[in-house]
């Protein structure tokens, strides 16, 4: 049994912008499952959503602030949750990484690095909460310098670093590093400068003794120019300490058969069921409730990344074809406007939703029959994984996680029952327009079709594999 400090700055369902929280909410209960003493720190920001009790720990002096912990629980369990309680840098409403307006916080180099000099603190048994760690986790750049700064003290807990997306990198100037009053022996090449700059990833890659990444594909490609942005020649370096560990989904929150969030649950042996949520889905979206026409549905940061341009660039050609389109997200003001003209223009086939909505991503999930994700890069992704467990086909690109976790519709993954989506390669309209209309040819061949479905909604997405590598690795 190991004593594990998961650092990481979102955590489903206290706070939540992607998948890093998703992962932090349930990878620890698998770990906890699984006889490890784990303990979740997270900054207390103001918009968190407690459901459990929250009481005070201890306080602490660091860089001349006061700082309480506070501790709480994940819902319905006995992981422990510390909160870095800072209410100048943490209480005002907003996300982790953006105001309430969409604007990156100015000061978010001061806050982050005020949350890894706190991981420190606890890692080390310095925080008056009377606990050692063996293993110090940490995830994405906002817990970067935790590896750096523990690199620098003679006795040590061990160290994993988790990258969930290597285009997030937390790279400030010069001027900003010296303001943060670090240790100097940090501004070294083999530490966190990085091209006259500081880059907060870069001291998890270069410090942490093993380096994970959320796909095994996403592994390998992040050593290349293309997705490794001037990190692969560090991480190549690494790769005798890098893995690829694929993420598990939560499944008692994503199960048909007993999400209490959509309107009639389902498993494999009852999918005819599924299309209630599908009626019920077309009804929210103000489309025309039409059983037979088939429902493509996309949840997503409207992101670069995620390949909007490339849908929004499809979306006049799509209304060619017998189906309709539903789309919920938030992010780039741009896409969202660009979107929401391509409604405006076809109202009975495009419909679309501007904003964060758990429920509403449930619904989508459980009433689409596919579920589309062209992303140029993708470290895991999980929604092509919540779909399959729904039945709801994923359209994907080749990359990252998405190789990895989706098996193309080809004569020979249809005889040996492991087809589970639609695949394409190149990253343009004529691929994705192929790929879809490849999709609803197998759509109308009932049987295969069915087929497909089961062979998706028998996978296993559980976490206990991928707990069971992260034990692995912290008994290294
Ligand atoms: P990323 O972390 O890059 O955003 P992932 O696929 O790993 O992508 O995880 C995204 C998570 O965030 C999923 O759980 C997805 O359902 C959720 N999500 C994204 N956008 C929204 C939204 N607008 N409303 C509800 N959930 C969303």
């Amino acid at each position: 049994m190991k004593k594990i400090l998961f650092v990481s700055s979102e955590v489903h369902p206290l706070i939540k912008t992607g998948g890093l929280a998703d992962v932090a909410g349930s990878l620890p209960l698998s770990l906890a499952q699984l006889g490890q003493d784990i303990r979740i720190l997270l900054p207390n920001y103001g918009a968190i959503k407690y459901t459990q009790e929250v009481h005070k720990k201890c306080t602490l002096y660091v860089d001349n602030r006061t700082v309480h912990i506070l501790e709480t629980q994940l819902p319905d369990s006995d992981v422990i949750v510390w909160l870095l309680d800072y209410h100048e840098f943490f209480g005002d409403e907003g996300n982790p990484y953006t105001d309430k307006d969409g604007n990156p916080w100015a000061n978010s180099a001061e806050r982050f690095a005020l949350f890894s000099r706190i991981a420190v603190e606890i890692s080390q048994n310095r925080a008056d909460l009377n606990w050692q760690a063996d293993i110090v986790h940490c995830n994405d750049w906002q817990s970067g310098l935790v590896p750096a700064l523990l690199s620098l003290e003679p006795v040590r807990p061990a160290t994993v670093f988790t990258i969930h997306n290597m285009a997030y990198q937390g790279v400030y100037s010069k001027d900003i590093f010296q303001s943060l009053n670090l240790p100097g022996e940090l501004w070294n090449h083999n530490l966190i400068e990085f091209y006259g700059n500081m880059s907060f990833i870069k001291g998890g890659i270069a410090c942490a003794d093993h380096i994970t990444t959320v796909s095994p594909n996403y592994a390998l490609e992040i050593q290349t120019p293309e997705f490794g942005y001037g990190l692969d020649n560090l991480l190549q370096h690494r790769h005798n300490d890098l893995h690829g560990i694929i993420n598990g989904i939560d499944l008692e929150q994503w199960s048909p058969e007993n999400d209490t969030r959509i309107p009639q649950a389902y498993s494999v042996d009852n999918l005819a069921k599924k299309s209630i949520n599908k009626t019920a889905l077309q009804k929210h979206f103000s489309l025309p409730e039409d059983e037979s026409i088939s429902v493509i549905g996309l949840i997503s940061r409207l992101v670069d990344q995620k390949g909007i341009n490339l849908v929004i660039a499809c979306l006049e050609s799509m209304v060619n074809y017998p189906m309709q389109f539903v789309l919920l997200g938030s992010g780039d003001k741009d896409l969202e406007h660009r979107l929401t003209n391509l409604s405006y223009l076809h109202p009975d086939q495009i419909s679309i939703k501007i904003g964060y909505d758990e429920d509403l991503a449930h619904l989508i999930e459980a009433g689409s029959d596919f579920f589309l994700m062209p992303s140029l890069f993708e470290p895991c992704g999980l929604n092509q994984l919540f779909s399959q467990r729904y039945g709801t086909l994923p359209i994907v690109r080749h990359t990252g996680g998405l190789a990895d976790t989706v098996v193309d519709t080809l004569p020979e993954t249809i005889t040996d029952h492991t087809a589970t989506g639609f695949v394409f390669n190149e990253p343009s309209v004529g691929a994705l327009l192929e790929t879809i209309k490849r999709a609803l040819l197998i759509y109308a061949n009932a049987k295969v079709w069915k087929q497909l479905q089961k062979n998706a909604m028998k996978k296993d997405f559980s976490w206990e594999k991928s707990a069971k590598d992260y034990i692995a690795l912290y008994n290294c």
